[in-house]
């Protein structure tokens, strides 16, 4: 089959990305196929395209409605038959829904978890018959991980009453354990995994060392001024490692605000106005995250260190969607590290390198006095970003916190 030709039938695409067509290769043959890779490089085309072609329905499982619409909406706008069930539809467009797909007029079929356990709908599916189903954000199987979803282990249990159609996982995560962990929670005993590069060319990355608070506030304001005013022109979040520093920021500089303390209408209402509302900047903790499907967000600034490499790598993953230049800013304090104690080792290991690559560019030979590098100074930006982040890369997966890229099985 040419895929190419199909993937320009269908989705009018020219061409595909790296590792598209290899997924797109595995998961036509019907192989169990788990698909890594970073965020906006078009994990979902993966099993779009195969699900159109395949034959049945398409079954996708998504942590969050959102993420659904979002998806249904490309499909829709693809002229692929498509229903999203979810919590907040009435029992009537339920009903109608399950009559258009026992009519045989759907193709995929969109849901989450708890959707899945909750109803019937696996037994109409099953009528039907399932060709592919799909598990996004697949990472979020990890108990461990930071987006851990209980219901997400039901999972083998639906692919089972579905007649154990293939089944795709999506991530962006890379890590070697989580992927050990999607692979044993979701009992794919061999499946093909292909794995692109974690690079992101269009995000600059950059630590500033801070030298007490005061002096981070105002790196920060900084960071977030434009030609000397706060005003936004641009979307940009603040992760922040605790609520009560998203309090005092948002409070000090002015901006949106989230975290898990605040009541819920609130917290969605500020998300609502980040997503849709004029350019703004976002105070969060690591709460503020999945679904996050904003496109034009220019910038990430971490006031302090994140979790872990990983999270680091997912959060500043939300930056520069749409492909354009974006930069990613780490205020790095060493103080700071008694906060993340446990997670602390890998992180101050990659800002010291990033750090070092600052300290190159600017021809500073003595590693650990780097000063702030205003960014128009660094040309060109993305061989720092680029250069930064494979390092970091390099650290992790020295330590096989991450494994290096390529396509394989599982050993
Ligand atoms: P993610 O990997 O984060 O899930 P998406 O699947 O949401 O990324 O894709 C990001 C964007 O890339 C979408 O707007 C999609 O239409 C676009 N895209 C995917 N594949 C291609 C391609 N082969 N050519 C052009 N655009 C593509
Ligand atoms: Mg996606």
């Amino acid at each position: 089959m040419n895929l190419s030709s199909q993937l320009q039938r269908h989705f009018g695409f020219t061409e595909f990305r790296p590792g598209q067509k290899e997924a797109c290769q595995a998961i036509v043959e019907g192989r169990d196929t788990v698909v890594l890779m970073p965020t906006g490089a078009g994990k979902s085309l993966c099993y779009q395209l195969t699900g159109v072609i395949r034959d049945g329905v398409t079954l996708v499982v998504s942590p969050l409605i959102s993420l659904a619409k979002d998806q249904a909406e490309a499909l829709r706008e693809h002229n692929q038959p498509t229903v999203v069930l979810n919590s907040t539809r009435t029992a009537k467009q339920i009903e109608k829904a399950r009559q258009r797909i026992s009519a045989g007029g759907v193709k995929f079929v969109l849901t989450t978890p708890e959707r899945l356990q909750k109803t019937d709908i696996c037994e109409l599916l099953c009528e039907v018959g399932v060709g592919l189903m799909v598990v996004d954000e697949a990472h979020c199987v990890s108990q461990w991980g930071h987006d851990f979803r209980p219901d997400y282990l039901c999972l083998p249990a639906v692919r089972q009453r579905l007649g154990n159609p293939p089944l795709v996982a999506l991530t962006a995560t890379a890590s070697t354990r989580t992927l050990d962990e999607i692979r044993m929670s979701l009992r794919l005993s061999q499946p093909e995994v292909i794995r692109t590069g974690i690079d992101r060319p269009n995000l600059a990355l950059e630590v500033r060392r801070c030298y007490s608070a005061e002096d981070k506030l105002a790196q920060l304001r900084q960071a977030l001024e434009v030609e000397g005013v706060l005003e936004r022109t641009e979307p940009a979040i603040v992760y922040c490692g605790t609520t009560k520093t998203v309090d005092q920021l948002s409070h000090a500089l002015g901006g949106l605000r989230y975290h898990g303390r605040m009541r819920k209408a609130e917290r969605e209402a500020a998300q609502e106005a980040f997503m849709d509302g004029p350019p703004a900047v976002m105070y969060a903790t690591n709460a503020f995250g999945l679904g996050i499907d904003k496109c034009d967000i220019r910038q990430v600034i971490h006031v302090e260190l994140p979790g872990s490499l990983e999270a680091y790598y997912q959060e500043i993953g939300r930056a520069g969607r749409d492909g354009k230049r974006s930069r990613c800013t780490l205020l790095y304090d060493p103080n700071d590290i008694d906060l993340r104690k446990m997670f602390a080792g890998g992180m101050v290991e990659a800002s010291k390198i990033m750090t070092a690559h600052h300290t190159l560019v600017r021809g500073v030979e003595e590693f650990g006095e780097a000063e702030t590098v205003a960014l128009s100074k660094l040309t060109p930006i993305s061989p720092l970003g680029r250069g930064a982040l494979k390092s970091c890369f390099q650290l992790l997966s020295s330590r096989g916190i991450v494994a290096p890229a390529g396509r394989g099985r599982w050993r």
